[in-house]
């Protein structure tokens, strides 16, 4: 039996969401692009879907377009930018190579690409002002970062951006990847005007995801054909995905605070052992309390090894798999984080069903790791 403390890469699906799964497909077989009955009845259904999912995130039903995942949901933001003359756009250091294996496309479409640094791992507000021009058609920094969990000042950096839009007659997209943000921590959509979201984060199925758009007409499909989602997403809807996500969401909700409180407990737990241990940390204070990296004394993929035959499961850096390996690093190094470190990180990522039981095993075990037990 190993103890799982890798929740920021996926979560194990909720026995509530498997059940949801099974019996809206039994329920909801036809396709929503069909016109007869079942058809019909499914159509309404993903609307109805769509409409809670919207109140819960507190949007309009339009801004929410269903999509195979984040990676698809910041694809189809990325490519509608192509739609636009090309410009300037901002981009944080430390995205998710969902959003930054983007840059080199959008520089050979014609962007400029000036990119913000992250020290201790978060955005300068100074230094995003100073980077904004009267060429800048959009900016692109994630609202919780999945290598360190730090939580970026979005409605500031969006109250910077808004005010140059008005002082200079102009609209500025600001794009906001919030995968590692969904159900973790308080946010408001106000303030962005796209961001992307995944349910396998949030004990839900993996390859269903969202794409928030304020304006959903900005965005434009990927693939065109069969006009689902409203012309924004073509391709047959998942809608029992769909469904589960939804039940995972209302899971999130439930006794939301009171989960997140015992997740805090657990967090400074081990922020406090592992200084005690003399460990650094990689992550800033104002982080979500459901992440956590630290830099052990041996490289990360043996340390991972170490703790994984003691039975648990942590990351080396943000691995979400092997391709990923080295990933982690370029976000510590953009964050002033020394290659020599970097290269050590472990990250511990925690869910809602993480004990502190488990918990002060795994602490016991990297005490272990550390005095080479
Ligand atoms: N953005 C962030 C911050 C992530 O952590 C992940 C997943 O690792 C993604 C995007 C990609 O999400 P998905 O697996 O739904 O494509």
């Amino acid at each position: 039996m190993a103890f799982y403390f890798d929740n920021a890469a996926t979560t194990v699906m909720a026995p509530r969401v498997k059940e949801a799964y099974n019996k809206e497909s039994e329920l909801f077989f036809a396709n929503p692009s069909s016109s007869h009955r079942e058809g019909q009845k499914a159509k309404e259904e993903l609307e109805r879907i769509r409409t809670n999912i919207a109140s819960i995130m507190n949007v309009k039903s339009s801004s929410i377009i269903f999509t195979s995942g984040a990676t698809e949901a910041i694809s189809l933001f990325f490519e509608s930018l192509s739609w636009l003359d090309p410009g300037t756009i901002i981009i944080s250091k430390i995205e998710h190579e969902a959003v930054s294996s983007w840059i080199p496309w959008l520089k050979r479409i014609g962007w400029s690409v000036i990119t913000l640094r992250a020290k201790n791992g978060l955005v300068s507000p100074e230094e995003l002002l100073s980077s904004l021009t009267p060429d800048t058609k959009a900016v692109c920094i994630m609202r919780v970062n999945n290598v360190t969990g730090a939580i970026e000042s979005i409605d500031e950096y969006a109250s910077i951006i808004r005010d140059f839009e008005k002082s200079h007659s102009k609209k500025i997209l600001f794009f906001s990847d919030s995968v590692q943000a969904l159900s973790k921590i308080d946010y408001s959509l106000d303030t962005v005007d796209a961001a992307s979201f995944s349910a396998h984060k949030i004990n839900g199925p993996r390859g269903i995801g969202i794409l928030y758009s304020k304006n959903p007409d900005i965005i434009h499909p990927l693939a065109p054909a069969g006009g689902q989602e409203h012309h924004h997403r073509g391709g047959t809807e998942n809608l029992p995905a769909i469904r589960a996500m939804e039940e995972a969401l209302i899971i999130s909700m439930e006794n939301k605070d009171e989960k997140r409180n015992r997740i805090k407990e657990i967090n400074i737990t081990l922020r406090n052992e592992l200084n005690n241990m003399g460990l650094k940390l990689l992550s800033p204070i104002v982080s979500s309390p459901y992440i956590l990296s630290f830099v052990s004394p041996i490289p990360s993929e043996v340390f991972s090894r170490i703790l994984m035959d003691k039975g648990y499961l942590v990351s080396a850096g943000s691995a979400c798999s092997n391709n990923a390996k080295g990933k982690a690093e370029g976000i510590l190094e953009a964050m002033g984080i020394k290659h020599s470190d970097s290269t050590r990180a472990i990250r511990i990522s925690l869910s809602n069903e993480t004990t502190k039981e488990e918990t002060l095993g795994l602490i016991e075990a990297i005490r272990e790791g550390i005095n080479g037990k």
